[in-house]
């Protein structure tokens, strides 16, 4: 019997969604405040005066006058317990499911909630503890200093003429992941910048094929030197 396909309303942003991007917007050296949650979240600035709200009622996280949002200890206990499961579940889809890598991430924001201590303990057994996801993004290295300090940097500031080959991209934009995906540009692609044009894009050697690419899918990736 074959089921048949409907079209499931989204699922409600959960209170792990508020602290992951809390959590994720800080290292990304963005300051918090209920703006860049909704921009970070696509929902409306009501929405996140209410779920704050309650995060903070709960203890979660604490407003400072300036409106910038912090997280308590508790509430970066329970966002990086969901960073890792997404992690987690990213690898399994990618490794154990062959699921192409640029899927795995919207899979991975549904089921990261789903994940009980039992199952998370299977998968870190299974998975084994690598530190990469299927986007080549690290859970040690999420700020760009911290990168930058490792050697990377973006495709955007890459020196022409220099082997580079890809390290991470950016996961949380699907429409640019499938972009990247037809151009051959995923983890582990080796490029070469030939010029950077007066257009503000550069020309890049792809794996033998040339392409052109404008700054704001440059600066979505992050490369090293090969
Ligand atoms: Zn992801
Ligand atoms: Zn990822």
């Amino acid at each position: 019997m074959q089921m048949q396909q409907v079209e499931i309303p989204m699922i409600t942003i959960s209170k792990e969604d508020y602290l992951k991007a809390i959590a994720e917007a800080e290292a990304e050296g963005n300051p918090v405040i209920s703006a860049t949650l909704a921009h970070w979240l696509a929902v409306t600035r009501p929405a996140v005066t209410a779920a704050v709200k309650r995060l903070t009622k709960d203890g979660m996280v604490v407003v400072k006058n300036d409106g910038q949002i912090q997280l308590t200890s508790r509430g970066r206990q329970v966002a990086e317990r969901t960073i890792f499961r997404h992690h987690l579940i990213e690898r399994m889809l990618a490794e154990i499911f062959g699921m192409p890598w640029y899927e795995v991430h919207e899979e991975a924001e549904r089921l990261e909630h789903a994940v009980s201590p039992a199952f998370e303990k299977k998968l870190v057994e299974k998975l084994g503890d690598k530190d990469t996801c299927p986007h080549g993004n690290s859970l040690a290295l999420r700020s760009p200093a911290e990168r930058r300090k490792k050697g990377l940097r973006l495709l955007s500031e890459a020196e022409a003429g220099v082997p580079y080959r890809i390290a991470s991209l950016y996961e949380r934009d699907r429409k640019l992941l499938d972009f990247f995906e037809r151009e051959g540009i995923r983890p582990g692609t080796r490029l070469t910048v030939q010029t950077r044009n007066y257009d503000g894009t550069v020309s890049l050697v792809v794996e033998g094929k040339n392409i052109r690419l404008g700054v704001p899918a440059a600066e979505k990736i992050w490369v090293m030197k090969s």
